[in-house]
């Protein structure tokens, strides 16, 4: 499951991207933490990294992509990926295509967190937290007020609200993050990957939808991979070292080998169809010659062999 995660601030995507790690045991691959990896590291990219940030200057597209490569290398990516904060925009969303492209694993699924911007000024404005290091609990007075305002119910500590939650710079982030995202949502539905999920109501209710879409997006891709796996199994047989190794998935094959088997009975009731057609005998007059000649000739002919030489001869009469 190759995933790109959009969703603004206050999305709860965050919270969606650790229940997918769970679930489906991806990774989710954050360009801040490779950073900070690759120059810890000190490898190649993280010294051109390293040199960029000391410039004060961005890290250059390629230097992420770069370690974006390299992450996927690693096995527990082998089963895919989430993505979240990157691409932020058309360019390093199609540098990030043509990387993917050339390691054979496009992106199946650009997944966007919704939710409406009023909710998300709530949700990042009304954000408080407990000023007790030890404690950190974190309320929010529209949606998880305290007991008592502005104190901490588990240890009556005063409330903090963050600077950078104010108003002004929330709504400043979130106009931001619409000017980035929606160029990226339109890139993705264009390309049939984006799906939208409604980023409100419980955490287990948008987790079921987000699972929803993926099952659907997966489908055509287990099936195919199913039927692989079926025509390895077959090509197995003669060389008996290989079939331990899958015969579980195998599974799934069952059900496209179940219709062909349909199909040959379906076609009898072709042979009872002229049989049911037996008001054409009241017509013999042939007033409607035209009509029935070409659609009903043939079931005639089997009926009254003897006959079949007659039947053209009337079609000419007319
Ligand atoms: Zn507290």
């Amino acid at each position: 499951m190759r995933i790109v995660l959009l969703g603004a601030p206050g999305s709860g995507k965050g919270t969606q991207s650790k229940l997918l790690i769970e679930k489906y045991k991806i990774p989710q691959i954050s360009t801040g933490d490779l950073l900070r990896a690759a120059v810890a590291a000190g490898s190649d990219l993280g010294r051109k990294a390293k040199s960029a940030m000391d410039a004060g200057q961005l890290v250059s597209d390629d230097v992420v992509l770069g370690m974006i490569q390299e992450r996927l290398s690693k096995p527990d990516a082998r089963a895919g990926f989430i993505l979240d904060g990157f691409p932020r925009n058309i360019p390093q969303a199609q540098a990030l295509d043509a990387m993917l492209a050339r390691l054979s694993q496009p992106l199946q699924l650009a997944l966007l967190v919704d939710v409406d911007t009023e909710v998300l000024m709530k949700r990042l404005t009304g954000r408080r937290t407990c000023s007790n290091a030890s404690c950190g609990a974190i309320y929010n007075i529209y949606f998880s007020a305290p007991k008592s305002p502005g104190k901490c119910d588990k240890c009556g500590s005063n409330l903090a609200h963050r600077s950078d939650d104010n108003e002004n710079t929330v709504r400043s982030r979130l106009q931001v993050y619409e000017q980035q995202t929606a160029p990226l949502v339109s890139y993705y539905k264009a390309q049939g990957k984006l799906r939208t999920v409604r980023g409100t109501g419980s955490v287990n209710e948008i987790f079921k939808n987000v699972t929803d879409i993926i099952e659907v997006q997966m489908r055509p891709l287990a099936a195919a991979m199913s039927a692989a796996q079926a025509a390895a199994a077959k090509s197995a047989p003669p060389k008996p070292a290989k079939p331990a190794k899958k015969p579980a998935p195998v599974k799934a094959a069952a059900k496209p080998a179940a219709k062909p088997a349909a199909k040959p009975a379906a076609k009898k009731p072709a042979a009872k169809k002229p049989a049911a057609k037996k008001p054409a005998p009241k017509k013999k007059p042939a007033p409607k010659p035209k009509k029935k000649a070409v659609k009903k000739a043939a079931p005639k002919k089997a009926k009254k062999p003897a006959k079949k030489k007659s039947a053209p001869k009337a079609k000419k009469k007319k």
